[in-house]
């Protein structure tokens, strides 16, 4: 068997920011020569989330109205964990929410994907280098 780890590194420049990185972990994924197996892709961050959806600004939208429905970023005095003397509070419930990793089967050198299925990373509390691990088993 096979394996595969790398590190993939973001830097935000807003605090809040969804990215498709489909086209990165399809590199890792070339890179590796696996063509049956499974691939973890998981944020290294407790304030940011790996998650599978739809590549549709209109979605990406409605993700943030609702995730600052859920945990308003402000005022950041609402958080007891912003007694810390952080600012976060929200980024890490808005993590919880939208998870930390997904688990892709590879067929055939290929994500196997559902039709419109792309991962994407999702930041909460940017403006600072992040990473995501890509982790691939198989053969
Ligand atoms: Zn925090």
């Amino acid at each position: 068997m096979k394996n595969y780890r790398k590190e993939l590194w973001f830097n935000v420049p807003t605090r809040r920011a969804f990215i498709n990185i489909t086209p990165e972990v399809n590199i890792c994924l070339q890179e590796s020569g696996i063509k049956n197996g499974l691939l973890l892709c998981n944020a290294m961050h407790i304030t940011a989330s790996v998650f599978i959806n739809d590549e549709e600004s209109g979605l990406h939208h409605d993700y943030e109205v609702w995730l600052e429905k859920l945990a308003p970023h402000e005022p950041i005095s609402r958080y007891q964990h912003n007694r810390t003397g952080e600012d976060n509070g929200d980024a890490h419930l808005k993590r919880q929410v939208m998870g930390r990793e997904v688990v892709v089967a590879v067929t055939d050198g290929k994500l196997d994907f559902g039709t419109w299925e792309q991962i994407f990373y999702g930041e909460f509390d940017g403006r600072r280098k992040k990473r995501v691990l890509v982790k691939i088993i198989g053969e």
